[in-house]
């Protein structure tokens, strides 16, 4: 059993809020066992620089209530290759560190698989991605918060979309996910959601929107997944436009709106929990596992399998939609 006197934490891949809220319980917890604790600026890019820093308990006050990260982030090329992850470990054992605490997606993930693989160095992962495409978590850090941002945005644009009897087309995150259309298209009473898991048939959109003009809806709002195959919510509307009805049109993309604001309660929570477990799992003697929470219980998954099984929609989501828009 290897003893743990010092853990390094980072933040890697797309921010998403909660991610400080990770940060700080990580920390807190490690502080609480007595050990010292480091973060990594910047994600690996950090790790093959050497770029870490000492926290204590104040380094974290004041920060749950924050979007981003106050680590920061990146997408690193060179940890992708096997000359950055063997730069990466010896900056680890220059400083002392014994183990590591990753928040990020399924890329960050993958990283941390081939720092423990291929030298065997603990590495426990906690789910941070606002895209909810995790396999072995009901929900990931930023999810939540990502749903409350576009269930906020789809219902400021129903009273514009009510006032001028108009259609929007509504384009959020999810280059191969559907999980924040499906779920932001119910909450937000949206019409119809188009997602990359589902092909989308522009003919029997047509013959829907069609169905809602005799219906004399006031509104119209579908939700576009930015992944969707028809080609993401402008690509749709110039291909509806072909078929030449008087439909008024609109889009309008969220973009980078979805990743940033003050996590939810949700995900404060959420965090907090899984950066306590994170630290206790470490202690535990675990590595190659991601935290994750499944019905309000802590689990541990091994990174083998988060990595390999791919999450799919729940079908119930579609059907859901269907019936609250017969
Ligand atoms: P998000 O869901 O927000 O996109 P992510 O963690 O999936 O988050 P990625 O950019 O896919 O984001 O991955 C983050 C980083 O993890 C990459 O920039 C790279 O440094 C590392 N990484 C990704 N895939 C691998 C891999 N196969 N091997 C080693 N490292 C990887």
């Amino acid at each position: 059993m290897t003893q743990i006197k010092r853990v390094a934490v980072l933040t890697s891949g797309g921010d998403a809020p909660g991610m400080n809220a990770a940060i700080r319980a990580v920390v807190r917890k490690a502080l609480q066992e007595n050990l010292e604790v480091y973060g990594v600026l910047r994600g690996y890019e950090g790790l093959i620089k050497g770029d870490f820093i000492e926290m204590n308990s104040k380094s974290v006050a004041n920060i749950i209530q924050t979007g981003g990260t106050i680590l920061k982030t990146a997408r690193s090329e060179v940890f992708k290759t096997e000359e950055g992850r063997k730069l990466s470990y010896k900056n680890l054992k220059k400083a002392e560190i014994d183990a590591l605490v990753v928040i990020g997606g399924d890329g960050t993930l993958k990283g941390a698989r081939a720092l423990v693989d291929e030298y065997n160095f603990p590495v426990v992962g906690i789910p941070g991605t606002i895209d909810n495409d995790l396999f072995g978590t009901d929900m990931t850090i930023g999810y939540d918060t990502a749903l409350n941002t576009v269930m906020t945005a789809v219902d400021k644009i129903r009273d514009t979309a009510m006032s001028h009897d108009r259609m929007f087309f509504v384009e959020v995150m999810g280059r191969d996910a559907g999980f924040i259309a499906l779920r932001s298209c119910i909450a937000g009473g949206a019409e119809a959601a188009l997602i990359p898991e589902v092909e989308t048939d522009i003919n029997a959109l047509h013959e829907k929107l069609l169905g809602y003009m005799r219906q004399k809806k006031t509104s119209c709002i579908i939700i576009v997944a930015e992944g969707d195959d028809a080609g993401g919510a402008f690509k749709i509307k110039e291909r509806l436009q072909e078929f030449g009805d008087d439909f008024d049109m609109k889009v309008t993309v969220l973009g980078h709106t979805q990743r940033g604001g003050s996590p939810t309660s949700y995900d404060r929570y959420l965090a907090s929990r899984l950066g306590i477990a994170a630290i206790e799992a470490l202690i535990d003697d675990q590595r190659s596992i991601m935290v994750g929470m499944i019905n309000n219980e802590i689990v541990h998954v091994p990174f083998n399998k988060t990595i390999k099984h791919h999450r799919t929609i729940d079908q119930k989501m579609l059907e859901i939609i269907n019936t609250l828009n017969t």
